[in-house]
């Protein structure tokens, strides 16, 4: 694999057929064959974030750990949030980020508590003496075909994490945000194209994208910056943890003109133009890297 992202070659990156693997949920990185890039090896920081603060959810592996090792290496301090079942994939995280000569603060606890959302936040807040970039990335996603099937509890839990959690967490976040603050969003392709057996979790990402354009425009006034970002297929623990069914874990990404799953190293410079002061002036936007297909 390059070493950097200006020599990086996309033929390098994995296509299918993948292994078959399923994992009970929430998944580990460390368990997925082939393993994701998430920029270990190759992200190199050049001082974009020097001093920041960010919290991250659901930043112990895929779309998030590739932030969370792109902000340590551009000079923030980082905490992140994961359930305890992915202590495992936390702690790389945490190593990490401390190689990188910064902060870690490791945040264990299920966001679908409202409590727990708000106690993350001043915690995040005590552990790196401040905010400045808030990402809202956690999610579950679980696949079902027909709507007959997606039990009230399942689409509780699929609300409660997605858009209820963002809700609380930024809410929470907002007493401490000034000036250059900036809040990123994950959404979703799927928000643009629904696919047949995510209806709950599409529904989901459609929202995220008109709560984050309608909240850039209530804290411009305060000089804070709120984006989404739109993925489309990653290479990341959601998918072979009961996102998509075994087969179509085999075959992901090849339904995208470049016929392969990004991997989450490729969302990273994203992530940092938009929690950087050089995305000045880009506020209520969803950014899309979606392989060619959908999305904004
Ligand atoms: P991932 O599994 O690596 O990350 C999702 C994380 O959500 C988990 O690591 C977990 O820590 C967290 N999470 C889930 N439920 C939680 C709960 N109740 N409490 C606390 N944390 C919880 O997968 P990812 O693909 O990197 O997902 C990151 C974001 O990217 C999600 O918002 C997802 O919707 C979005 N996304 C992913 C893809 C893709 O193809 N992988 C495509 C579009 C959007
Ligand atoms: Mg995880």
């Amino acid at each position: 694999m390059a070493s950097d992202g200006t020599s990086r070659q996309a033929a390098a990156y994995p296509r299918r057929p993948f292994p078959r693997q399923e994992q009970p949920w929430p998944g580990l990185a460390s368990r997925m064959d082939p393993r994701p890039d998430h920029g270990e090896t190759s992200y190199r920081g050049s001082g974009r974030l020097t001093g920041r603060k960010a919290l991250i959810t659901g930043g112990d592996s895929g779309i998030g750990r590739a932030a969370a090792i792109a902000f340590a290496r551009e000079g923030a301090d980082v905490a992140f949030n994961y359930l305890p079942a992915e202590e495992a994939d936390a702690q790389e995280v945490a190593a990490l980020i401390r190689a990188a000569g910064r902060t870690a603060v490791p945040l264990p606890g299920d966001i679908r508590d409202e409590a727990f959302c708000t106690r993350l936040v001043a915690d995040a807040v005590r552990g790196l003496g401040g905010l400045d970039i808030l990402v809202n990335n956690a999610a579950r996603q679980h696949s079902v075909d027909s709507l007959a099937d997606i039990t009230t509890e399942q689409f509780d839990e699929t609300l409660k994490t997605n858009l209820y959690a963002m809700f609380w967490i930024t809410r929470a976040a907002m007493a401490h945000l000034k000036d250059g603050a900036a809040i990123i969003n994950t959404s979703s392709v799927t928000a643009y194209e629904p696919p047949e057996n995510l209806l709950d979790y599409a529904a989901t990402k459609a929202a995220i994208i008109t709560f984050t354009k309608g909240l850039a425009r209530q804290v411009a006034g305060r000089g804070i910056r709120a984006n989404a970002v739109a993925p489309g297929p990653f290479w990341t623990p959601l998918q072979p943890s009961g996102g998509q069914p075994p087969e179509k874990v085999e075959h992901f990404g090849a339904e995208t003109p470049l016929g392969r799953p990004g991997q989450p190293v490729e969302l990273a410079p994203v992530y940092v133009f938009l929690a950087s002061g050089e995305a000045s002036y880009v506020t209520g936007h969803v950014y899309g890297a979606v392989g060619g297909r959908g999305g904004p």
